[in-house]
């Protein structure tokens, strides 16, 4: 008869919570960069004390601390300062890489240029290399940039890597064809550093999941990335294969929204965000639901409840058996 298992590792982890050493729980948002929330993005029926930072700045600090993430990944960092004092002084580590030409700096009165951030709990990881790139499209750099960390899980061993990006805004075919050359510079930068580590690739990436950048970041054959928040989806699969079309079976829903905002022209309501993953080194255990259009209101966001148009995006992964040794 086999033996009993010893007391190893797997007993551990049956009695690991979402915090301990054998998950990872991810936070990524785009917190509304304070200059271009007030002087450049024109929401309408957003009232003007939505846009005060003395009130903005707690909500963002609550909204963030209020799930203990372990790696927090935002964009549209014009305040990196502040976030780094307070949520330094709750054991995080913090590194930001701003926009090589910022529109905050066109504005009067601007807190500097906006950019990305990653900060990691301290007591969970060691950091062993950031990185930072200023995207290239056609060999040329764009004015969209993306940040790296490589951390270690002290109590395992285990390697990761947490990249995250802002991807150029607005709709339009070039503007689609520029986000996808973005995406495939973002993919060698990544694929790069994490040197088979597992990937969390997290950001705002202004691209709709109908959008070519999308299936790039999907379809790339050294990263093999999942969609986290697809989970939270029914899936469509079956219906499709019902009208007899031929899927591969990893195509599913995405959220409705992952902002929900009034502009002068309308009401823009869709998903640009994503927390794509290693589809083969973690399980997706669980997911944040976004507040509904009920709980939003009606006159969306940001507003006095929601500091920014953006909605935070939250995941905790599982590492499976496969992700403690690189690949
Ligand atoms: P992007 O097109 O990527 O957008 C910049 C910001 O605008 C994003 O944070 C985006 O938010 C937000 N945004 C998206 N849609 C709208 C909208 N309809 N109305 C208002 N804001 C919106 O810009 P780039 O980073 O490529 O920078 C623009 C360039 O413009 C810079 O290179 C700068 O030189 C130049 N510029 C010059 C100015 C000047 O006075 N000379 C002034 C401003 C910019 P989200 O991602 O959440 O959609
Ligand atoms: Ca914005």
């Amino acid at each position: 008869a086999p033996a009993p298992a010893p007391d190893d590792a797997r007993d551990q982890e049956n009695e690991d919570g979402p915090s301990g050493p054998f998950h990872l729980r991810i936070l990524q948002w785009n917190v509304l960069s304070q200059t271009l929330g007030k002087s450049n993005d024109n929401f309408v029926c957003c009232p003007d004390e939505a846009l005060e930072w003395s009130a903005r700045r707690y909500q963002i600090i609550q909204e963030i601390v209020q799930y203990s993430p372990d790696v927090i990944c935002l964009q549209e960092v014009d305040h990196f300062n502040f976030l780094q004092a307070i949520l330094g002084s709750l054991g995080y580590s913090g590194t930001f890489f701003p926009k090589p030409d910022s529109p905050c700096l066109y504005i009067q009165g601007n807190n500097g240029p906006d950019g990305c951030a990653i900060f990691f709990n301290d007591s969970k990881f060691e950091l062993l290399k950031t990185e930072s790139r200023i995207l290239e499209v056609w060999r040329v750099q764009s004015n969209q940039v993306a940040l790296l960390c490589i951390l270690k899980v002290q109590e395992t061993g285990q390697e990761v890597c947490i990249a995250t990006t802002h991807l150029k805004a607005r709709s339009g075919a070039l503007l689609s064809t520029l986000r996808n050359e973005q995406g495939k510079d973002l993919l060698e930068f990544v694929n790069g550093h994490a040197e088979g580590r597992p990937v969390i690739l997290s950001g705002d990436f202004n691209a709709e999941p109908i959008e070519p950048v999308y299936m790039t970041l999907l379809s790339n054959q050294k990263l093999h990335l999942a969609s986290a928040y697809t989970a939270l989806v029914k899936d469509n699969t079956s219906e499709i294969n019902q009208e007899n079309i031929n899927v591969h079976n990893s195509i599913k829903c995405e959220p409705p929204y992952t902002t929900w905002k009034i502009r002068e022209e309308g009401e823009i309501c869709h998903t640009i965000d994503y927390i794509f993953y290693s589809r083969k080194a973690f399980s997706v255990e669980s997911l944040l639901e976004f507040p509904t259009g009920e709980e939003i209101g009606k006159n969306r966001v940001p507003s006095m409840c929601y500091p920014s148009d953006h909605f935070s995006l939250c995941c905790d992964f599982k590492f499976m058996d496969n992700s403690r040794t690189r690949s």
